[in-house]
């Protein structure tokens, strides 16, 4: 294929050679403006960041005051904090949930899922087990790109490259993913029995002692496009970790924060809640980069009893503008009561999808929570076959939404197992009813002219 003459020339290494990519100029709402003065409407909020869409004022003043009242950066390493930095935790851990009593700030989702595993391994050491550095993860998952997020990350052909640096003290087991892996006839319960079962087994197969933690998604994001899990398994993992001492990690960057109708998505799988959670992605609302990681009060006292630390740390950990961004972005979630309009507007988007999209010919599977959304495409709806990963189907669609003035995000889930073609449709909180039936009203089109040749 040959480069973009726009790619070549530019300093920045782009992701694709052969694509240009368009130009935004600023936000406006829900939509992005291109150069050319075409408005987009973001059905996606980019990778699911931008909850509040790209231009809310209250936010950018919010910024603008802490730059001219408070200080824009303090190294939060030691010996200095910031008021906003101690605001945001005490919004975020107020009433303790699930009992998370602490938390940590960082740049992006992958530094916090690193930052998570380095606290279970730490941990772990101060309880007296430091051989347990084994951690148990799913297949078909993504934690992020750095090297130690991708090492508990099931995606194959994001950590093709870099093979020699993947950790042996890592395992996988099956996603939660119904649609193609509940055998016929097989109750959501039967189903549940048999992922635990293979859980526990490689616990056994590791030694209960070896290992630290598993992490998941409460609902799966961009690998496996919005998948929750049926109902039950969470209850049945959150029981065997107990069983044998296991951390539970859950990865909430993409799924977290509101979108799927509660403020942490595991608060819909009836159980208490995790040892370790990371979120990012809709924390800052898109206006700074920022992730997290919020700790079970245990994780502190076995600290705190132990070395007396953290060993952990960056140099823009914390970062106090980015912690104020954030205030203002969960502030105005908070008073406008957007996570329960989550839940409400994520209804009306269920049934516009299963009523424009399900009929269509390729699609297999409509799924998700709240505002967070996927389709699942399939060249044949009984046979749920695949797409052939040339066929690059969910690309065509992307495409032809750009050219109708939407974007989405289209995944094409090469990560083993299975093909999983799929784009997600996650608007911001804000969204209204119109723009959702807009928002459906194009993919349509972007999806039937994707379909032509295939049927
Ligand atoms: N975890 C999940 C579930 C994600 O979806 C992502 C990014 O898409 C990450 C971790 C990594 O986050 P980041 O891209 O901010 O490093």
């Amino acid at each position: 294929m040959p480069t973009d003459d726009f790619v070549a020339s530019s300093h920045i290494l782009h992701r694709s050679f052969t694509e240009r990519p368009s130009k935004v100029i600023r936000g406006d709402g829900i939509s992005l403006v291109l150069e050319d003065g075409r408005k987009v409407i973001d059905a996606t909020c980019g990778p699911s960041v931008s909850c509040l869409g790209h231009s809310q004022p209250e936010i950018v003043e919010a910024i603008t005051n802490h730059l001219k009242n408070d200080i824009a950066y303090v190294y939060s390493g030691s010996p200095y904090t910031n008021a906003a930095i101690e605001e945001l935790a005490d919004m975020l851990l107020a009433g303790k949930p699930g009992g998370l009593s602490k938390a940590i700030f960082v740049n992006s989702g992958s530094e916090a899922t690193d930052a998570a595993l380095k606290l279970a391994v730490q941990y772990w050491h101060e309880k007296g087990q430091p051989q347990r550095t084994h951690f148990i993860a799913r297949k078909q998952s993504y934690h992020g790109n750095t090297i130690g997020a991708l090492c508990v990350s099931g995606h194959e052909s994001r950590r093709a490259f870099y093979q020699d640096f993947m950790s042996p003290n890592v395992s996988f087991v099956d996603p939660c993913y119904a649609y193609r892996m509940k055998h016929k006839g097989e109750t959501d319960e039967e189903f549940v029995q048999r992922l635990a079962r293979q859980f526990e087994n490689e616990i056994l197969r590791v030694g209960p002692d070896r290992v630290a933690g598993f992490i998941a998604e409460p609902v799966s994001g961009t690998t496996l496009g919005c998948l929750p899990a049926v109902p039950g398994y969470f209850k049945a993992i959150r029981d065997i970790c107990d069983r044998y001492g296991v951390l539970l990690i859950l990865d909430e960057i993409i799924c977290g924060m509101g979108k799927t109708g509660t403020m942490h998505a595991w608060e819909q799988e009836g159980i208490r809640g995790p040892d370790i959670q990371t979120i990012g992605k809709a924390l800052g609302g898109g206006f700074v980069p920022l992730s997290g990681v919020l700790l079970h009060q245990k994780i502190f006292h076995a600290l705190s009893a132990g070395s007396g630390g953290l060993a952990h740390g960056h140099t823009f950990q914390a970062h106090p503008l980015a912690c104020a961004a954030a205030i203002s972005a969960q502030r105005i979630i908070k008073r406008d009561n957007l996570v329960e309009r989550c839940k409400q507007m994520g209804y009306k988007l269920e049934d516009l999808l299963r009523a424009e999209i399900g009929p269509m010919p390729l699609i297999g599977d409509i799924r998700g929570r709240g505002l967070f959304w996927a389709i699942e495409f399939v060249l044949d709806k009984e046979l749920k076959t695949p797409f052939p990963a040339q066929a690059k189907f969910c690309d065509q669609i992307v495409k032809n939404s750009l050219r109708l003035g939407l974007n989405i995000l289209g995944n094409l889930g090469h990560t083993g197992t299975y093909q999983v073609d799929h784009v997600l449709v996650c608007p911001p909180y804000t969204v209204t009813e119109e723009e959702l039936s807009q928002i459906i009203s194009v993919l349509k089109v972007a999806i039937s002219q994707a379909s032509d040749e295939y049927l």
